[in-house]
């Protein structure tokens, strides 16, 4: 087994860098490797499930917040402990997968944790929207926000989107400032979907640039696309020695 880090650049994470690195018996390798372990708040984590999606993950937690992270700076001897002696579970986390429609071919253009966004910043976007191939809103507006459980408390939840248990497979769809009149008429409230339906979204807007956003990473593409999102065939796994439930994360994140 071989392993690798992902660290954010502050003097804690680094310091629980250099402390794992100084115990772990097992090889480094940055091309390849089995284990990451991935220090900082959830963005390292998502950026690490990225970089390494095959991996498993060991997130610790020295950020703000700590939806993904299994681990923290005062558990740090039990990961290093898991590591070395390969004793550790698993939970697998969804992913929605993105791709580009032409005529005569299915472009991936990426995977997500956390969302996938469709955007027009300056000008209205028009966006058809289709569930299972049926067509079920125009919409004009910002963009669409498409979220995983695990993404529900992250862009999603600024936009006025539920906080999904984690426990459920869905995707849920948010408007990102949908102009509603009568000649726009939208759902106008967070759509929640079974994570086995398929969303396509047609793009309508000659000549102006949509902006498509895969968590922290985003991807320019012309004015008149399509897009299919759907849940993906592989999940990320991370490791954890204590599995702390999502509702206490949310509690101790969100509320007093
Ligand atoms: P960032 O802009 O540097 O940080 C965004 C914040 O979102 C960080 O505080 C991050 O937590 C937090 N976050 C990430 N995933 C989360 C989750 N699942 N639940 C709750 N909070 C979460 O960007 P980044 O660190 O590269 O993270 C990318 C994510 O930022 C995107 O996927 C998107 O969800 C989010 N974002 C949110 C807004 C908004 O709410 N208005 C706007 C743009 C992007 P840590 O500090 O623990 O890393």
């Amino acid at each position: 087994m071989k392993y690798t880090t992902v660290v954010k650049n502050d003097s804690e994470s680094k310091r629980v860098e250099e402390k794992i690195r100084n115990s772990i018996k097992i090889e480094e390798d940055n091309t390849n490797p089995d284990y990451v372990i991935a220090i900082g708040g959830d963005g390292t984590i998502i950026k690490a499930s990225h970089r390494y999606p095959k991996a498993i993950i060991f997130g610790v937690h020295t950020g703000h917040l700590g939806f993904y992270a299994n681990y923290n700076v005062d558990t740090v001897d039990e990961l290093i402990d898991d590591i070395n002696s390969e004793k550790f579970e698993c939970h697998n986390i969804d992913v929605i997968s993105c791709e580009l429609l032409t005529k005569n071919k299915t472009i991936l253009l990426g995977n997500a944790l956390n969302e996938i966004s469709i955007l027009t910043p300056l000008k209205a976007l028009t966006m058809e929207v289709y569930v299972d191939g049926d067509f079920f809103e125009t919409f004009k507006g910002t963009g669409l926000c498409v979220s995983t459980p695990f993404g529900s408390t992250a862009y999603n939840k600024s936009l006025g989107g539920a906080v999904v248990d984690t426990s459920l497979s869905a995707i849920q769809v948010t408007e990102i400032a949908g102009i509603n009149s009568n000649a726009f008429r939208t759902l106008s409230s967070p759509l929640v979907l079974n994570s086995e339906r398929v969303l396509e979204l047609r793009c309508k807007n000659y000549g102006d640039k949509v902006y498509i956003t895969i968590d922290h990473e985003s991807k320019e593409v012309g004015s008149y696309v399509s897009i299919r999102i759907h849940q993906s065939d592989y999940k990320i796994r991370m490791a954890y020695h204590r599995y702390e439930d999502q509702i206490k994360r949310i509690k101790r994140t969100f509320l007093k």
